[in-house]
């Protein structure tokens, strides 16, 4: 694929990660931590997969908005490498990957992946740990950051702040800590500084 002029290119992240964006929503309105992801063909504008956080619905610790949209664009593309003859899709989320959505990232081949809050509790894109694009590790995949960040980070915190002063039954599915305490009354800051 050539690529675009910038501006267009902008343009483009702007729309994929606003429906991203769509999907964190659905997830709040399910009692989710508001995550949501896009998975795009080499088009750059065809959706290939959609995926909200569902782990407490699915009582499924992998089922991150990453690891949904990626499940169904490989079914898309019958590939479990999102893989086609034009190149290689783009994941977008509104969150930094945490190490196992990096993971499957990496195995499932993306090209290019844009996100949008860093998560300095979890992310492994570079906030604590460094899974994509590691020297170590062959695949390689463009990465942009910052996009729509303050939205998205706004949604994560207003989701958190309204939870504020009721027991939280559903961890933050990235909070390994938490979960192992059986939640918490706090608010995720005071989750971190207890480490
Ligand atoms: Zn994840």
């Amino acid at each position: 694929m050539q690529p675009l002029p910038q501006s267009d290119q902008d343009d483009l992240d702007e729309r994929m990660m606003r429906s991203a964006m769509v999907e964190a929503r659905a997830a709040e309105a399910a009692d989710e931590v508001p995550v949501g992801a896009v998975v795009i063909a080499p088009d750059g504008k065809t959706i290939l997969g959609r995926g909200q956080n569902r782990v407490l619905r699915d009582s499924d610790p992998t089922a991150h908005a990453e690891i949904i949209a990626m499940r169904e664009a490989g079914r898309a593309l019958s590939n479990y490498r999102l893989l086609t003859p034009e190149g290689g899709c783009s994941l977008y989320v509104t969150l930094e990957p945490c190490a196992m959505c990096a993971s499957a990232i990496l195995h499932a081949r993306i090209s290019r992946l844009v996100y949008a809050a860093d998560d300095p509790k979890a992310g492994a894109c570079g906030s604590v740990l460094e899974v994509l694009n590691h020297p170590q590790l062959n695949h390689r995949a463009a990465v942009r950051t910052g996009l729509l960040a303050e939205e998205c980070s706004r949604m994560l915190s207003n989701f958190f702040l309204s939870r504020r002063g009721k027991k939280r039954i559903d961890p933050h599915p990235m909070d390994v800590e938490e979960a192992l305490l059986g939640g918490s009354d706090g608010d995720e800051e005071e989750v971190v500084r207890k480490g």
